[in-house]
């Protein structure tokens, strides 16, 4: 399972990094992925974070 943050989609809000920090962070005023990769223990949250993001900017590919 991979992970990106479209940043030009991206409102900046944090809620990602609220969710997860272990894989989200910000970088000025976006969210950015601090893996490519997820490790299984933090799919779970990563999966929560996209759902929660209000502008579907973080992309999962299975
Ligand atoms: S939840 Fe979505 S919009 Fe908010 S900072 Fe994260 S990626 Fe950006």
């Amino acid at each position: 399972m991979r992970v990106r943050v479209d940043q030009a989609l991206c409102v900046g809000d944090e809620t990602c990094v609220d969710i997860c920090p272990e894989l989200f962070e910000m970088d000025g005023d976006v969210a950015v992925s601090k893996k490519d990769e997820v490790p299984e223990e933090l799919k779970e949250a990563c999966r929560e974070a996209a759902e929660s993001c209000p502008a579907e900017a973080i992309i999962i590919e299975e």
